[in-house]
């Protein structure tokens, strides 16, 4: 093995050469060595010592990459190459476990495109035309590690990962430590049968919250943390102490069955539902489809919605279901041809840390972030993320000059996961926080109990930046046409020193400036005209008290009829409200106690602004008829929208909720409803039609 600082460089290396490789014979041959070379060695660190230094996609791509040619120049594949190879060899320590029949990897398709080819050629297996549907089981791809349970007469006797394939590692009394896998089948009573040896396949995974809670433990303790939850599940179990394993909270879903001593169910979806009914999970997302649109569908949706899981996917598992058209279409050397793996877009690569600057938020708050050489993620080209904070920084040691994982998943700020420790040259710098604003160079403070600095200087240029860009944004005060560029414009050309200054915007004066040709200006004084009419709640949010968010600002503004009146509440009257505890209590009356706020609000009197509840604003009456009564609205009213039904009860008084639990009233059930109608069935709680709910709030 190459240490892993040389490998590092060395695939750094090769990925730069890849990108713009154009393979003659000759340049194609030493690739390929250079590509099998590398390869095995993070293969070796991914499967052997569950320890890798490059993301998967990067994996993916240089093994793509290695396919490729040996598609153009079939000479050049080896018997050793890793695109013919499953996993790696197991590790010494453990006994050594032969499979009766080969652990399989899986053949990939990286889109939609990819998905329609594997199953054209399936169709092209069978001999079928192109319309005929061949129905396809869809799994979810749980991203941890394979293992096949060996039952005899009903009872758990092995349990062995996939080691290369053929042999695996004895991890029976690991295995037997993870509550999900029971220890004799059926579970539950002596029916249904059991063939006398079955050998059940499955994956063992580490929740998501599990796998948070461990690094956090082990950065805590000054330990090396895991790069994902597959990894951390492949350390816990691959454990010789199974005391160890046990406390990890590893589960386990079934996907499929090996070799049964009797008969075998005849396809995919009849072995899902009988290992189910013997007692052994199988995740409950697993569908069979009637033909190549719906498993297309089903991969489109769980993209999208792969963040709703509480474990970590990578993929969707399309498998043909028939098990004789399984049997005709067998397998090439690493992988089935009835099955493939729909690899969802990559969310993490790795990169340098180039430095690491701070950021200073409306707040005052400080935030580290991350300068990186720009890698592309998933399509989208990453050169910040977050750090957090300073105890995250230390807690992970990262440090600048680190080779870094960097993720970025669905609308999150990309943040840094982690240190790549192994490819560390010795030039890395521990980074120290600064003790001054970046901006304005006050003395930060910590408050106890916080992980966040903060700039408390009431007149950092900064924060001021920052509360305009609050000020004006959609949820507050709404002033189209701004943004973060426009308010430092502004705000160095001194034409905007205060929020009030926003409300004294001049066409003329706007006019001179740079980029403000046409409409600009007039369109920006409009914008901020018609400002002056927002709600009391948008105010009070805009103000960017810390601590009041929308639902905050939105309680005040319902308790208070005007800015005067919550400016003179006290403590005690702000916490006695429901939604308001002690710390946004306190947070309010300091803020309203600082003197530039209060002429903050007296310069918006006089340029305005509206500072009073507006009527849409107005509490419910006393006698609403709906006060202290919870509803669910689920399904489609006819005539009236979701929003109009919810807004109807909160103005009789009534509350709005978005899942139905034991304190919800009553349930309104239009057209075509979803689980909540049952579950409100279920609990017994009053359900509503649309002629009963309009009857309930008739008005307009
Ligand atoms: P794979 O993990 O892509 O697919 C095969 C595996 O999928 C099976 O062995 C099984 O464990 C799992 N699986 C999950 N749900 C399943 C289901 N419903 N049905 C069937 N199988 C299911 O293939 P692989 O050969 O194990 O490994 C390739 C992966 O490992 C790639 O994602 C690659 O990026 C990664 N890898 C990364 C590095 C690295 O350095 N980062 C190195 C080597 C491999």
């Amino acid at each position: 093995m190459t240490d892993p600082v040389r490998l590092a460089a060395r695939t750094r290396a090769l990925r730069s050469e890849l990108s713009d490789f154009e393979p003659d014979p000759e340049r194609a041959e030493w690739m390929a060595l250079e590509l099998r070379g590398v390869l095995s060695e993070h293969a070796h660190r991914y499967y052997v010592l569950d320890d890798p230094i490059l993301a998967d996609a990067e994996y993916d791509e240089l093994i793509g990459a290695l396919r490729q040619i040996e598609d153009r120049y079939p000479h050049l594949r080896t018997v050793d190459s890793p695109t013919l190879r499953v996993g790696g060899k197991p590790l010494p320590g453990f006994e050594k476990v032969a499979h009766p029949e080969p652990l399989l990897s899986l053949a990939n398709a990286f889109d939609e495109e990819g998905l329609r080819a594997w199953y054209a050629r399936c169709l092209r297996g069978l001999g079928l035309d192109e319309a005929a549907p061949v129905a396809l089981v869809c799994e979810l791809k749980i991203d941890g590690l394979a293992v096949a349970l060996t039952y005899r007469d009903g009872m758990l006797v092995r349990a062995a990962t996939r080691g290369d394939g053929s042999v695996g590692e004895d991890i029976t009394a690991n295995v037997r430590t993870i509550r999900s896998v029971p220890l004799r089948i059926p579970a539950a009573g002596p029916e249904p049968a059991v063939p006398g040896s079955v050998e059940v396949r499955g994956e063992v995974y580490l929740p998501l919250e599990a796998f948070a809670a461990l690094n956090d433990r082990l950065a805590e303790a000054g330990e090396k943390t895991y790069a994902n939850p597959r990894n951390a599940a492949a350390g816990g179990l691959r454990q010789l102490d199974s005391r160890i394993t046990a406390q990890r909270p590893l589960r386990f879903f079934a996907y499929s069955l090996g070799p049964v001593d009797g008969p075998r169910p005849g396809s995919q979806s009849a072995a899902l539902r009988w290992l189910r009914e013997v007692g052994i999970p199988v995740n409950p997302k697993a569908t069979r489809v009637e033909d190549i649109e719906e498993a297309v569908a089903f991969c489109r949706h769980w993209t999208g919605d792969r963040d709703s899981l509480d474990y970590e996917i990578d993929g969707v598992v399309v498998k043909v279901d028939d098990l004789g058209q399984q049997a005709r279409l067998g397998a090439v050397s690493n992988a089935p041809r009835w099955a493939v793996a729909f690899k969802f877009p990559a969310r993490e690569a790795t990169t340098r840390l180039l430095d690491i600057l701070v950021n200073v938020g409306r707040t005052g708050v400080i935030k580290p972030e991350a300068v990186l050489e720009p890698v592309g993620i998933g399509g989208v080209t990453v050169s910040q993320a977050t750090l957090h904070n300073e105890d995250y920084i230390a807690s992970r040691d990262i440090r600048i000059g680190d080779t870094v994982v960097v993720k970025r998943a669905g609308d999150v700020i990309p943040q840094v996961v982690q240190p790549v420790p192994a490819a560390r040259t010795g030039e890395e710098r521990r980074w120290i926080m600064p003790r001054e604003c970046p901006a304005c160079g006050h003395p930060l403070e910590r408050l106890e109990g916080e992980a966040d600095w903060y700039c408390v200087a009431a007149d950092c240029p900064a924060q001021f930046i920052r509360l305009v860009e609050h000020f004006t944004s959609r949820g507050a005060m709404d002033i189209e046409g701004f943004g973060s560029k426009l308010a430092v414009q502004l705000a160095e050309e001194g034409l905007v020193q205060s929020l009030v200054d926003l409300f004294r915007l001049d066409t003329k004066r706007l006019e001179s400036l740079e980029g403000f040709a046409g409409k600009k200006a007039r369109n920006l004084v409009a914008a901020a005209e018609a400002a002056r009419h927002r709600t009391l709640g948008r105010l009070i949010l805009g103000l960017g008290i810390r601590h009041v968010g929308k639902t905050i600002a939105e309680i005040l503004a319902r308790r208070y009829a005007s800015i005067d009146a919550v400016a003179a509440a006290n403590e005690e009257d702000l916490a006695s409200i429901e939604g308001i505890g002690p710390v946004i209590a306190r947070s309010v009356v300091d803020w309203f106690a600082i003197g530039d706020n209060r002429s903050l609000v007296e310069g918006l009197r006089s340029v305005g602004v509206n500072l009073h509840r507006l009527p849409e604003e107005e509490p419910p009456a006393e006698t609403g008829g709906l006060a202290g009564q919870t509803f669910v609205v689920t399904g489609t009213l006819e005539g009236i929208s979701r929003k109009d039904a919810e807004d109807r009860i909160k103005r009789a008084g009534g509350k709005v909720a978005g899942s139905v639990s034991g304190r919800t009233d009553y349930v309104v059930v239009g057209e075509s409803p979803g689980s909540k109608a049952d579950r409100a069935q279920e609990l017994g709680i009053p359900i509503l039609d649309q002629e009963a709910f309009l009857a309930l709030v008739p008005e307009a």
